[in-house]
């Protein structure tokens, strides 16, 4: 029943005169997650059209569910011109819509061909009575309506729409420039990733492992998380910067008292990541800490452990409750890759007591113990870079590299 379908860009309206690079930019996103040769877009100044040329829409919005930057979209029926036939359609479609509850509509028209018999306000008249007249849950709200009925007449053929699908929202993909997501195998970072790409933010992923002190699983794990976020990301394709993080995890087990362990671990894993997207052109570090989960979210944790950086560092989770980023992690498929049971560098040897208001000259103090630095440097050297595409079937012992790198 559907001829085409409708895509609403929405805030990017508001963009002045970058307005032509975003569109350009969801464009040319929706033919890449769309991928399907036989649909034909036409492009309208704030609207883009999809003619479905007999293929499935269900195809084609799970490509459209995947386009950052689309604000919303609908299916419309192609009708024959005459009122009859619009009439006819206008109810089909409105059926389609409504349930058991009453809903407040209103219908709206335009003719492109002003050589069209009936005006539009006449057009709306016509149908909104129809509809009214064999349908039980429709009352007419023109200033508040819950659904619109729009009717298009063009010089081929009439048009018809109600639902307004939600996309995405945010903005594509890239346009914001690029950040450097610090991922480990948890529920945190990967929505955290995936919050930044929706608001325009291109990302390459930072994995710490520290097998064999950790399992091969756990690095698997990131792996598997970032296919997930590649589906989101431009061609599908993520890096992903692999530190070995083993030597440098056993010195600081050795050297560093308890309390202060994953301080300073964490001021670690901030350093080398600041130096790795320096190298790879991103100009901000993501992470998905959240205040308060735990010992190092604490702001005075945040505020000593984010000092040794001066990139600035994307939390996009920091004011988030657990069970919406749950429900965001479920969303894009990533939860029960998340909760599989394996540890990572922060769960092995965690610390009885670590400390949840860390001291700045403690941390210079115990740091200046060691030559810390010079592993970091080793870490960074050593890192491995991979590209990951949703589709391609990518496993851990397949790279050689974190596995041959330390058995
Ligand atoms: P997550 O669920 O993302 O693991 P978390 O609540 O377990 O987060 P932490 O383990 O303290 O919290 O980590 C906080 C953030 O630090 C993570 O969200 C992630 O961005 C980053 N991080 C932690 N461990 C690693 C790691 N091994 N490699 C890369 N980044 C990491
Ligand atoms: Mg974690």
């Amino acid at each position: 029943m559907y001829e085409r379908i409708l895509v609403r860009y929405g805030d990017l309206t508001l963009k002045g005169k970058n307005k032509k690079i975003f569109v350009d930019k969801v464009n040319s996103l929706i033919r890449e997650k769309v991928s399907n040769p036989n649909v034909v877009y036409e492009k309208k100044h704030d609207r883009l059209y999809i003619l479905l040329n007999g293929e499935d829409h269900n195809k084609v919005i799970k490509g459209l569910d995947k386009v950052s930057g689309l604000s919303s979209y609908s299916l419309v029926s192609k009708s024959e011109r005459d009122i009859e036939s619009i009439k006819e359609n206008a109810l089909k479609v409105i059926n389609g819509e409504i349930g058991q509850k009453v809903i407040k509509f209103k219908v709206e028209s335009k003719r492109s061909d002003k050589q069209y018999p009936i005006q539009s306000p006449e057009i709306t008249q016509i149908v909104a009575s129809y509809v009214l007249k064999n349908t039980s849950m429709l009352v007419v709200d023109v200033h508040n309506p819950e659904l619109t009925l729009s009717v298009e007449v063009r010089h081929d053929a009439a048009f018809i729409y109600c639902k307004k699908i939600k996309g995405m929202g945010g903005f594509p993909v890239g346009v914001a420039g690029k950040g450097l997501l610090m991922l480990s195998g948890g529920i945190d970072s990967p929505v955290a990733g995936f919050l930044s790409m929706k608001q325009g933010v291109e990302i390459e992923g930072i994995h710490f492992e520290s097998t064999p002190l950790t399992s091969i699983e756990s690095a698997q794990k990131v792996i598997d998380l970032t296919k997930k976020l590649a589906i989101y990301a431009p061609h599908s394709r993520i890096r992903l910067h692999m530190v070995p993080f083993m030597e440098l995890h056993s010195a600081l087990i050795d050297n560093i008292p308890e309390a202060y362990n994953i301080t300073i671990m964490r001021r670690m894993m901030y350093r080398i990541s600041e130096k790795i997207a320096l190298k790879n052109n991103c100009i901000i570090l993501i992470n998905g800490e959240s205040v308060g989960q735990v010992a190092s979210q604490t702001l005075k944790s945040m505020s000593v452990i984010n000092e040794v950086v001066r990139m600035p560092v994307i939390r996009p989770l920091a004011t988030y409750d657990k069970l919406d980023i749950i429900g965001i992690s479920r969303k894009i498929d990533c939860y029960n890759i998340s909760i599989r049971p394996f540890e990572d560098c922060c769960t092995v040897y965690v610390p009885k007591k670590p400390t949840t208001a860390p001291k700045l000259d403690r941390c210079i103090y115990y740091e200046s113990k060691y030559d810390f630095d010079s592993l970091v440097d080793r870490c960074v050297e050593k890192t491995k870079t991979i590209a990951i595409s949703y589709k391609e079937k990518l496993d851990i012992t397949m790279l050689g590299l974190v596995v041959s790198e330390v058995l």
